[in-house]
């Protein structure tokens, strides 16, 4: 896949990148693994200054890489100012935390005095997705440099200016060379890296598909690897709920990021009590959405990231109407120039349809109508993925009861899932294994090593 940046919005092109050699990705393997050896003797003091600095740099050019964002992937504007907002605030939560996260761990023996260290491991290679493109490099990195390992960096091929901004905001710092280095590289060459003797794990954000393949490679090498991958989560909803209320969160739950987020909320699994009112309320918001420039603050529906998502997701949803879905909102795509997709709900969707199970990666939600909480649980686990969910419930130890039953990484009450730097994010089943954020995250590439002694 070539490397090159298409604003989705109105397809220009902005830049066409040539990606590196294999002689070249290794040169980069190089300097990282030196890196390492001083990298990992700075002091926690000195490796939280660097980030510190970064997060000041964020925020300093808040306004320009907002702008980089949307102009790359179609975010809206308000949502990019608010994803480097959150990448400054991840940067300082692991400046800050990571002597206490890091600190060496007593372990009781009766006969001798005994604790974990907790060690670098080295290059952690990290595959990353385009759509939180600063987010999501930001959520491996922070961690992994602040445990002293340093990382290589491969990102999506439509997000290269996002990409090469990234690691110059680290050179910006004076973060120490080959600690933090971007790879202008295809998917092929991901494996003379995660193969490579001195990297030692890869993280993956992405599709199934990448992740299997990504996963295989390090399985085949002996190399630890986390896998945060798609999701299909449910947003049920029970009987006892304020039914406006519900529809709001609804909207904010699967419109995310142009409904373009792996813990969007995409199938919402509502009791035959409130279904209809439901469906109504939220059909109506729905098709409220103002679909325009993701630039104009008054958008509140930006485009899809590029036209190949735009026509996969057409795809998709006309594969369920064929196969006997009922349309109650949109269905297609509007007449105009750029990836955009028209707000859609389905309904009677069926265990036999192919996306019954797939991931709709757009402003597209399915509504089931279950009899009861018991058949919203189960519909809900009837799923390969595990990512997210939400219960929504006003009794909210009737809500506990329902998430303990949900077979997922985050289950969150009265609210979509969501992302916060304290709270780990991963997932089970299909939606891969291994946490990011919160301590969790920055455990994930580090030697838990015990020193014991009498
Ligand atoms: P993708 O096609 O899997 O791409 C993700 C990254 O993997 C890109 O850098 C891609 O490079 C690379 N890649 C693709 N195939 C590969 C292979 N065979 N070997 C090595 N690398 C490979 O996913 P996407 O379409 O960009 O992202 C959307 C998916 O990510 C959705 O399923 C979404 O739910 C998931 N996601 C999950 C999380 C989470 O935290 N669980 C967060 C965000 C997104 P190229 O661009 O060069 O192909």
């Amino acid at each position: 896949m070539a490397i090159i940046s298409i604003n989705p919005a109105t397809g220009e092109t902005l830049l066409t990148v040539d990606p590196l050699t294999t002689e070249q990705t290794i040169a980069a393997i190089d300097r990282a693994d030196g890196a390492y050896r001083d990298w990992k003797m700075t002091s926690l003091d000195g490796r939280k200054s660097f980030l510190l600095k970064f997060a000041q740099r964020l925020r300093s050019r808040s306004e320009e890489l907002a702008h980089l964002i949307t102009r790359e992937m179609g975010k809206r504007i308000s949502e990019s100012r608010y994803e480097i907002e959150y990448c400054a605030k991840i940067s300082e939560f692991y400046a800050n935390g990571a002597q206490k996260f890091l600190a060496d761990e007593p372990v009781p023996v009766d006969d001798a005095d005994a604790f974990i260290q907790y060690a670098p491991l080295g290059v952690i290679m990290g595959v990353m997705p385009w759509n939180f493109p600063f987010y999501q490099v930001v959520r491996f990195a922070t961690p992994n440099i602040m445990a002293g390992n340093t990382v290589l960096v491969k990102h999506a091929s439509n997000v290269p200016q996002c990409a090469r901004m990234i690691e110059s905001l680290f050179h910006e710092c004076d973060l120490p060379d080959g600690v933090y280095a971007n790879l202008f590289i295809p998917s092929e060459l991901v494996e003379v890296a995660v193969s490579d003797p001195r990297v030692q794990g890869v993280s993956l954000t992405g599709s199934e598909r990448a992740g299997a393949s990504v996963a295989a490679m390090a399985g085949q090498n002996l190399k630890r690897s986390v896998l945060e991958l798609g999701g299909n989560d449910p947003f049920i909803v029970l009987d006892d709920v304020d039914v406006d209320e519900i529809a709001d969160l609804a909207i904010k739950g699967r419109i995310v990021n142009a409904g373009q987020s792996c813990v969007a909320s995409k199938r919402f699994i509502v009791v035959k009590a409130v279904a209809q009112q439901f469906i109504d309320a939220f059909k109506k918001r729905m098709s409220q959405l103002t679909l325009g420039d993701p630039t104009d603050e008054a958008t509140t529906l930006g485009p899809l990231s590029t036209e190949a998502a735009a026509v996969n997701l057409l795809e998709q949803v006309q594969s369920s109407i064929d196969a006997g879905a009922t349309i109650v909102l949109g269905g297609d795509r509007p007449d105009r120039k750029g990836a955009y997709f028209n707000p859609t709900i389905l309904t009677g969707v069926t265990p036999d349809m192919p996306t019954f199970d797939q991931e709709l990666f757009g402003p597209v939600a399915t509504v089931y109508v279950v009899d009861n909480e018991a058949e919203a649980i189960e519909l809900a686990n009837h799923s390969t993925y595990g990512l997210g969910g939400s219960v929504f419930c006003k009794d909210i130890d009737r809500a506990r009861r329902a998430a303990r039953q949900i077979e997922s990484g985050m289950v969150f009450i009265n609210q979509p899932t969501r992302s916060q730097a304290e709270l780990p994010f991963g997932g089970v089943k299909k939606s891969g294994y291994g946490r990011e954020l919160s301590r969790l995250g920055i455990l994930e590439f580090v030697n838990k090593k015990l020193i014991h002694h009498r």
